[in-house]
């Protein structure tokens, strides 16, 4: 998630008020204008990372999000609750921070702490996914004394948690920020850890189109008359032919946050999770070593593809792509929701109703990221976020982080959302890095 926020506009409305802005100008924090730098030709980059989290079998999604249903909110827990033996954990599983590490995390501590309320001593749990769930999941059962394997199907551990390098600066291809970083667990981490951590600053932008954040605003403000917000989707609190000007701000502002497109995604979704509190964070010197903290010495078993889970009396039976059998006492399932949606892990018996209508219930969101190295510079230096309303697709490219205010490095990190990263997930990395310079080069025309 870029995480304008989870409340919408809460932190967005400082900068709205202002009217007049161009697509290129923005406000920053000391009231002055600033438009993008007008460049002749824009050097080509020298490196490039990119993600497809729609089409990687481990994850067919970037995150959850709340659909419209008549189930609400109460969906997380319904989805939590565990099945006999069988708990569940996961971001998609959390009430309290839906679609974040925080929440993946905390989720993972409950299960946790269902398991050792309920086991007898000396039970073996076998949990699925290390990602902050899964870890979190089997450091509160190995400090209870359990015994846990972690099966993971990847070649690495972290699920969406996935730090790479470029240019010697940590690129983060899943979570970047800690979203509210006070009372957030995650803090907690950072700071045992002894990493930095960079205060972003969502408004301390170039190239917002304040005007049409502000039209968005109007029409979000309709979101407090809607009856049903369970079973309405935002959709219905737009005009049905949208500006192109509007189409950009909902990119912006709703698209980027939730990976879903309004007619996706349901009015109560605002309602969700406690909204984050003290401002974001980067972390310069990368999420992986939070992981790392928390996984401290327990062993993971990569290349562990589960396809089957068979609840037997008294226990579970684990099936593994290559037709190996393993037995535990319990197992926790942490993949994310668009692996359990598609099915892709068999449960027998079959899980209930009320587990399966949870599953359907829930999106799954599509958040794209772009990493590029440049020799040099081109771009304002002294704004965290870059937008861009591109008048020929809004949405495409809207928005950007600048590296080099993070890292000191001449690096970009661009973002596609919704419609625009399914748009991109079956391009090639060639394909994908051309159309990224070609929204720089408009940007900067
Ligand atoms: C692009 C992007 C940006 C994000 N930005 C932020 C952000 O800035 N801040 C924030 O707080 N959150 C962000 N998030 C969300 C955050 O990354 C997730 O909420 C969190 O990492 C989920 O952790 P998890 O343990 O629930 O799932 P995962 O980390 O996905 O762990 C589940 C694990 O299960 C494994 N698995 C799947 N299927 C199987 C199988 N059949 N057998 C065995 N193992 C399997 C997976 O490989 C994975 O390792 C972002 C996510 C994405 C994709």
């Amino acid at each position: 998630m870029t995480g304008m926020t989870r409340r919408w506009f809460l932190t967005a409305t400082g900068a709205v008020v202002v009217a007049g802005a161009t697509s290129a100008c923005s406000t920053d924090a000391a009231g002055g204008s600033r438009t993008m730098p007008r460049v002749s030709s824009l050097p080509e980059p020298v490196a490039s990372l990119r993600t497809s989290w729609s089409t990687d079998p481990f994850a067919l999604g970037s995150y959850s999000y709340l659909a419209p249903s008549p189930l609400g909110v109460s969906v997380r827990k319904r989805l939590a609750a565990p099945v006999g033996r069988l708990h569940f954990a996961g971001e998609a599983t959390s009430h309290e921070a839906p679609a974040t590490q925080a929440g993946a995390l905390l989720s993972g501590r409950r299960a946790a702490t269902e398991i050792i309320k309920a086991a007898r001593p000396g039970e073996h749990v076998i949990v699925v996914g290390s990602g902050f769930s899964g870890l979190g999941c089997a450091r509160g059962l190995t400090d209870a004394g359990m015994r846990v394997t972690v099966l993971e199907g990847r070649d690495r551990i972290g699920g969406r948690t996935w730090t790479e390098h470029l240019d010697g600066i940590p690129a983060e291809m899943g979570a970047s920020w800690i979203h509210g970083h006070k009372g957030n667990p995650l803090t907690t981490l950072l700071r045992e850890t002894g990493g930095r951590s960079y205060p972003f600053d969502y408004d301390s932008v170039v190239g917002r189109d304040e005007e049409a954040l502000a039209e968005l605003e109007a029409h979000m403000a309709k979101a407090e008359d809607v009856e049903h917000p369970d079973t309405t989707p935002v959709s219905a609190l737009l005009p049905r032919k949208m500006s192109p000007a509007l189409r950009y701000a909902v990119n912006s502002v709703l698209v980027q946050e939730y990976g879903a497109e309004p007619g996706q995604l349901a009015v109560s979704a605002e309602e969700e999770g406690t909204a984050g509190q003290g401002g974001d964070f980067l972390l310069p010197d990368g999420y992986d070593r939070l992981l790392d903290h928390v996984r401290g010495r327990i062993p993971v078993r990569t290349g562990a593809v589960v396809t089957r889970i068979a609840r037997t009396t008294g226990g579970v039976t684990l099936t593994l792509s290559g037709g190996e059998s393993l037995r535990a006492d319990r197992c926790v399932v942490t993949v994310p929701i668009g692996v359990l949606k598609a099915r892709k892990i068999t449960f027998e018996p079959a899980l209930p109703a009320r587990k399966r209508e949870a599953i359907e219930a829930l999106g799954a969101g599509l958040l794209d990221k772009l990493w590029l190295q440049f020799p040099s510079v081109f771009w304002d230096k002294n704004a965290d976020v870059i937008e861009w309303f591109d008048p020929t697709d809004p949405g495409r490219w809207s928005m950007w982080v600048n590296g080099h205010r993070v890292f000191g490095k001449p690096v970009l990190l661009g973002f596609n959302a919704g419609r625009p990263a399914q748009d991109h997930a079956h391009l090639t990395d060639r394909q994908v890095v051309d159309s990224a310079m070609d929204a720089l080069r408009r940007m900067h025309a």
